[in-house]
Formats: structure tokens, C-alpha cells, sequence
């Protein structure tokens, strides 16, 4: 506590002598080199802004928040907190997306990064070309990845591998991995970097590749916000398409639909012109209706009869692929889907269609955002569990998970996915942790609650965290949420040794992103 007052007293007097200093038009060298002191907020509608997330369910008050305008704030900030007697705790906040405060700083100093975005006069994306990466984008760690999206088609580019959702910060995706449909082929989002800019832990602002500063590179990337704060990502870029083939296809027999969906994931070179371009899953129960806000795909013509087969089964699986095409590809795109799809065994008539443009097709998530924006249904809590699951111990998931404890206990209703990916297309020597087989499943359930029932959502994560810890089912949880040092070690298993060198070398005094509970435990 009296820690905490004393930051804050600091704070306090550093903002205070950098606006008298600018007042009197005196701004000593030692103030100077504070230049984030200008921007340095602690109003209570400043601090109320960056003390909650799209969770909803965490909430901590900073300090002070810190809107930066240059990258020089940044390393500012970052070297005085070094410098001083009691370091600062400094989380930077991408698009405060998490959803357990793991971009909050309690008494910290929080960095919102969105701030950068009006500072930089459109060079916050640039794309550039060189002979040995070919096509690549030049994205500040601020960037949201739908703006990278609308400036690299301008070029004709795009990046290759996304996220379902695009309202989230290169920096935000970056720390986690960057997941969806195309990571099965073109791998995590973390596996497209080619370099970054990094402000360390001390305060240094540091360039690195994986050629060049590797262990800060292979460290930041999956690595929570731990190591340093990304400010700039060097992304690998492709020619965009101009449209997709998006198909839905529904199963009763879980072994049939992930028989199907392995198959269909095992083509998968980058180059290998028949492989899809995204595969996903997910659940159909009739708790829940089969369109959400992840995507409205069925018309609505179809849903009665979608319904009878889900009711007819309790739970229906739902595999969703998607190939992308352009001029050139256009006359033969639905051979190769007729190809590709022959002998799958979804349920006769049960295939259903789409033809829409490359952009609406990545950005699939927004209108249902903003349909729920418009009910006031987007800002409640979000009791999220996302896990790996390895390949071996899916059936036993199946039965003890969806069957004896979601569909029992009735509550879910909103999305759950389940969708195969290929070992082979992440890095291990990346911080980014994934089951030890080559092909794992990511199970994701985005439930929203209402305020006062999110801890119904909240029990039941814990109850399928204790099922696969009592069935032995060595699960990996992706943005992972714990509050003890105890879990992150077996968390992180063999990689934690690294992680915690990685810590001492880049955030010494452990001051980086305080909010993801791993070197701060409560
Ligand atoms: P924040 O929540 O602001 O920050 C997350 C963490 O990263 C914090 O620890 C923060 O300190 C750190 N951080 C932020 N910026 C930087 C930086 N520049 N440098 C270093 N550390 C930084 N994830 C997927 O992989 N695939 C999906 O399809 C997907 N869909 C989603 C859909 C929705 C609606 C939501 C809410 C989340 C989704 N996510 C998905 C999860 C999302 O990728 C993560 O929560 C991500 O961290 C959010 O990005 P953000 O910019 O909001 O990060």
C-alpha cells in the first residue's frame, strides 16, 4: 500500500513540474527527457477508460495512463520507471480486447497504444518490397488489423494469416499468437513476422528478427506483453484475392466431422494450389440459435430445417471452410471444392454456400458487432474459455465436455468452436505455448452473460479445466488465464525455464504487463 501511494505521489509531482516547467517555458534537460510526461493522464474519466476490457469481469484502476504520440513516450516512460527507486508497473493497451484485465496495470501507469494511431499522419502501415522477403507491410504495433487489411489491398497485398475478429491491434495478436481458419495452412499470425521494434523492459528501443536480436524476437512473439512492447512488426504479405468460396457443411458423428476436417487440413503447403485456404468448427446445440454474432451465414430460410436436425441429435457439428479466388481461378474454383470435398461424410443435404468478396470475407465478425452494439448487448461480460486440445483425446472431450457438461447443464447458447491445426506451422522457439502433438484442435467457448451471471459461465470453465485435469487430458489454454506462479509453471512446462531467462534479460524488474499474473501473482 504504501508502495502504491508512493508511485502515485511520483507520478503526481512528475506531471505536475512538466506542466509548471511548459507553463514558464522552462523545461530543464532531466524534464525534458521525461516525454511522456506530457501526455501522462490521471483524470478519473483517463483511468475509468482503461480499467476494464471486453471481459468486463476484471477491473483495475491504473495510476495514470499514458497516451503516447511518439515511440520516444514509450522509451521514456519505460527508462524512468527503470531508473527509479520503485518501478512502475506499465501495461500497454492495444484494443483492450482480453478478457481477464490482462492489459491492466493496478496502480500502474497504462499505455494506450490507440493513441499512437492519430499521431502518426498515415504512416502507421506502409507497404514496401525487397528482393529477398518480396512483398511485405511495415504495421505499428498500434495498427488494427482491419486497417492493415484496407491499406495493403490498396497494393493489391495482403497479410495471409488472421484472426476471425479484425478489431484488434497487431500488438494485441502478436503477444498472444493470432489465430482462425488460416492458421492450419499459413500458420499463427506470429509465424508471419519477419522483424519488430521493440521497447524492452529497460527502456531500449530494440530491432530484431530472427537473425538479428533472436532471442528478444522468438521471446516477444506469443509472449504476453512480457518482454517489451511491440511498436513496429515487419508483415509478410501475399497477393489479396478478390473472392471466397465459403462453405458450411453439418455432421451428427463427431469421429466423421473431425476425420474430415484432419483430412482437409492435411493439405496444407503454401504453395499447394488445391489446399483450402481457411477451415473452421463449431457447435449447433438448441439451446442456441445456428446463426450468432460471429456470423450470420445461413439464410434464414434454411434455419427450420437446420434446427430439426440439430434437435433430432442434440449436437450437431458444424465444419466451415473457405477458398479464395480470383480473375484467374474463377472458372475452376468449384471443381477444386468439388474435388476437394468428395467422399466427405456430412449429412446428405446438409452442404450449404456462399460467394462473397475477400473483404467481407475476413471481416465476417463486424456486422454482428455492430448489431449487438445497437441492442447493447456488446459491453456485457464475457466469461471466455480458449483452449489446445492435442488430437489424441478429442473423443474423450467430446463425451465429458460437450455431452456430460455443456449440453447437461443448458446454460451455453452463444459460440463454441472447435477447428484442427498443424504443429509443424508454429515455432517453438517462439513463447507461445501448444500441445506436444502434431495435430492439435483449438476449443473455444465465447459465451456473453448477463451482469449477474457470468459466474454460471465462469463455474463451468473451471469444470471442464478440472474434467481434463482429472481425465489426464494434457490441454494448453490459449490467452490463458491464471492467478498463481504455481499453474504458469505448468503452464508453460519445459519452455518456462526459458521464459523466466527471457524476463530477467528483457524486464529485469518486472514491470511489463503486470495484468497477465505471471511474474506479479496475487
Ligand atoms: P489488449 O487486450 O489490449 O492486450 C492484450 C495483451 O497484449 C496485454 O497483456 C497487453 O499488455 C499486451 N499488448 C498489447 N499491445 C501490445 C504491444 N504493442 N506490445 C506488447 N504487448 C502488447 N484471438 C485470436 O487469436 N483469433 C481470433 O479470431 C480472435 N477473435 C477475437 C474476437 C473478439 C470479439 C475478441 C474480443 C477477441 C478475439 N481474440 C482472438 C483474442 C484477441 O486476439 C486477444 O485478446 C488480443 O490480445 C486482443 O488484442 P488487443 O489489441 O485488444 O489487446
Amino acid at each position: 500500500m504504501a508502495e502504491n501511494s508512493s508511485i502515485t505521489i511520483c507520478l503526481m509531482a512528475v506531471l505536475f513540474m512538466t506542466r509548471l516547467a511548459s507553463t514558464l517555458g522552462i523545461l530543464s534537460p532531466r524534464l525534458q527527457a521525461l516525454d511522456f510526461a506530457r501526455n501522462l493522464h490521471v483524470e478519473p474519466d483517463a483511468i475509468k477508460s482503461v480499467s476494464s476490457d471486453y471481459g468486463n469481469i476484471v477491473h483495475e484502476n491504473p495510476a495514470a495512463v499514458v497516451y503516447p504520440s511518439s515511440v520516444e513516450d514509450i522509451t521514456s516512460l519505460i527508462k524512468f520507471s527503470y531508473n527509479n527507486y520503485t518501478p512502475l508497473t506499465v501495461a500497454a493497451r492495444g484494443h483492450g480486447h482480453s478478457v481477464g484485465g490482462q492489459a491492466m496495470a493496478s496502480n500502474g501507469v497504462v499505455v494506450d497504444m490507440m493513441s499512437l494511431r492519430h499521431h502518426k499522419n498515415g504512416t502507421g502501415i506502409t507497404v514496401s518490397k525487397s528482393p529477398s522477403l518480396g512483398f511485405y507491410a511495415d504495421v505499428g504495433g498500434e495498427q488494427l488489423w482491419i486497417d492493415v487489411l484496407h491499406s495493403t489491398i490498396e497494393h493489391g497485398f495482403a497479410p495471409v494469416s488472421w484472426t476471425d475478429y479484425l478489431y484488434l491491434s497487431a500488438g494485441g495478436t502478436l503477444s498472444n499468437a493470432g489465430i482462425s481458419g488460416t492458421t492450419f495452412r499459413y500458420g499463427p499470425q506470429i509465424s508471419n513476422v519477419y522483424e519488430m521494434d521493440v521497447v524492452t523492459g529497460k527502456g531500449e528501443l530494440v530491432t530484431c528478427s530472427s537473425r538479428s536480436n533472436s532471442e528478444l524476437f522468438y521471446a516477444v512473439l506469443g509472449g504476453l506483453g512480457q518482454f517489451g512492447i511491440i511498436t513496429r512488426a515487419r508483415i509478410a504479405l501475399e497477393p489479396a484475392p478478390k473472392r471466397v468460396k465459403w462453405v458450411r457443411m453439418l455432421y451428427s458423428d463427431f469421429s466423421a466431422f473431425t476425420r474430415d476436417q484432419e483430412l482437409l487440413i492435411s493439405i496444407n503447403g503454401r504453395k499447394q494450389k488445391n489446399a483450402l485456404d481457411y477451415l473452421e468448427g463449431s457447435l449447433l446445440m438448441a439451446q442456441g440459435p445456428p446463426n450468432n454474432w460471429r456470423s450470420s451465414f445461413f439464410p434464414s430460410s434454411d434455419i427450420p430445417k437446420i434446427m430439426s436436425l440439430v434437435t433430432q441429435h442434440a449436437i450437431i457439428y458444424c465444419l466451415e471452410a473457405a477458398k479464395y479466388y480470383d480473375d484467374e481461378t474463377r472458372h475452376t474454383v468449384d471443381k477444386d471444392l468439388q474435388q476437394l470435398f468428395k467422399g466427405l461424410s456430412f449429412v446428405d443435404g446438409f452442404m450449404f454456400e456462399k460467394d462473397v468478396s475477400y473483404v467481407d470475407f475476413l471481416n465476417r465478425v463486424r456486422s454482428g458487432e455492430e448489431k449487438l452494439h445497437s441492442q447493447g448487448l456488446w459491453d456485457v461480460p464475457h466469461p471466455w474459455l480458449n483452449l489446445f486440445l492435442p488430437k489424441s483425446r478429442i473423443l474423450d472431450f467430446n463425451k465429458g465436455v460437450f455431452h456430460d457438461l455443456v449440453l447437461k447443464r443448458n446454460i451455453t447458447t452463444g459460440v463454441v468452436l472447435f477447428y484442427p491445426m498443424n504443429r509443424k506451422k508454429w515455432d517453438d522457439k517462439m513463447s507461445a505455448v501448444i500441445p506436444d502433438e502434431d495435430i492439435f484442435y483449438t476449443v473455444g467457448f465465447l459465451h456473453s452473460s448477463g451482469f449477474d451471471d457470468w459466474q454460471a459461465y465462469d463455474q463451468q470453465n473451471k469444470d471442464i479445466l478440472k474434467f481434463c485435469d482429472q481425465a489426464g487430458i494434457k490441454i494448453k489454454q490459449y490467452l490463458p488465464l491464471y492467478n498463481s506462479n504455481k499453474e504458469w509453471i505448468s503452464h508453460f512446462g519445459s519452455k518456462w525455464r526459458t521464459f523466466r531467462e527471457r524476463k530477467a534479460q528483457f524486464d529485469p524488474k518486472m514491470m511489463l504487463s503486470p495484468g497477465q499474473r505471471i511474474f506479479n501473482d496475487i
